[in-house]
């Protein structure tokens, strides 16, 4: 029976499919206890006084602290605590948005897990805003960086600001790491900031179109090479930016066909979740990853999520609202 060829090998790089999903996480206790390994490889402790003299309750799933008295649960002080959502229903909509390679709308969620669509937007929130990255390391090596117009008709550069229409900056290391921010306006400052932000200063190359807001950002130890679109050239030999071009081609059709309308406000949240599916392509162990960041998440309040002060704007000092501009600049 080995090598039968029949048999279709199990999709690359990723830790879990739904005949998995329900054989492993079918039930809360199993979900506790996976939450609870991820939380604490080396053992329960206490969230309060770190304490490892730890009781265990289990007929309520929970534990005491011997030390300060403390009663916890796996998933107190985290955001699956104050949820009224089964623990297997986090995990299934964390799958569906890892594994839907355009993303999941909330009213695809409504329907699969059979809430409001109220929660089902919230959930997902919640989900986009736990995956993003908190330190992004510098891309180097060959990057490819562009910029797209979000909303409205296709892309219109160099036409000034559109009220309904967002920019969003992309930067994409070849066979590497991808990052996306919201910016104001694809002007040098603006765009010449971006790739300084996202790449390491010893980059061997940038390779970007021809828009004259990209000149000068070469320096002694990184090359820039343009392709030049508006005259129909789209590879010089290795210089392309098809790579970031393929990521806006994704990044469009999910917005149209799963999202179907995308708000400003909401759009760098979206863009977290693109990356992070973008940039654990190859991981093998994605799906635990995503719960691992998950359970150590900082909790977003629906309020902070409807008010547009989502964690990362509120506290400025630890996170530098890397969208402000853009979200500012839009109007809502
Ligand atoms: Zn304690």
């Amino acid at each position: 029976m080995k090598n039968d060829k029949s048999i279709p090998p199990e999709p690359e790089g990723f830790d879990m499919n739904i005949c998995k999903l329900v054989e492993e996480f079918q039930s809360e206790e199993k979900c506790r206890e996976y939450l609870e390994g991820l939380r604490w490889p080396k053992g329960v402790e206490c969230p309060r006084c770190h304490s490892k003299e730890i009781a265990r309750v289990k007929e309520r799933d929970q534990f005491n602290c011997n030390a300060c008295q403390y009663q916890f649960s796996a998933t107190s002080g985290t955001i699956f605590h104050d949820s009224h959502l089964s623990l297997w229903k986090w995990f299934l909509a964390t799958y569906m948005m890892l594994e839907a390679k355009k993303g999941v709308s909330a009213l695809q969620l409504k329907r699969t897990l059979a809430v409001s669509y109220k929660t089902a937007w919230y959930l997902c929130h919640r989900i986009r805003n736990a995956l993003r990255e908190q330190n992004p390391l510098p891309l180097r090596g060959t990057v490819e960086v562009d910029e797209t117009w979000i909303g409205g008709k296709a892309r219109g550069r160099g036409r000034g600001y559109k009220r309904n229409k967002v920019i969003v900056a992309g930067a994409v290391q070849r066979e590497g790491a991808l990052r996306l921010q919201l910016i104001g306006h694809a002007d040098r400052k603006t765009l010449h900031r971006f790739i300084h932000q996202s790449t390491a200063p010893d980059t061997e190359a940038i390779y970007t179109d021809e828009w004259p807001a990209y000149r000068s950002i070469a320096d002694h130890d990184t090359r820039h090479e343009t392709v030049n679109h508006k005259a129909e050239q789209w590879v010089n030999g290795k210089v392309h930016t098809n790579t970031i071009e393929n990521v806006w081609s994704l990044l469009k059709r999910s917005i149209i066909g799963a999202y179907h309308k995308v708000s400003v406000k909401h759009l760098d949240s979206y863009l977290d979740e693109l990356e992070f599916r973008y940039n654990n392509r190859k991981n093998e162990w994605a799906f635990r990853d995503a719960l691992l960041k998950l359970v150590s998440a900082e909790k977003l309040t629906y309020e902070q999520l409807t008010n547009g002060k989502s964690k990362k704007t509120s506290d400025g000092a630890k996170n530098a609202p890397r969208h402000k501009t853009a979200l500012s600049q839009a109007g809502n």
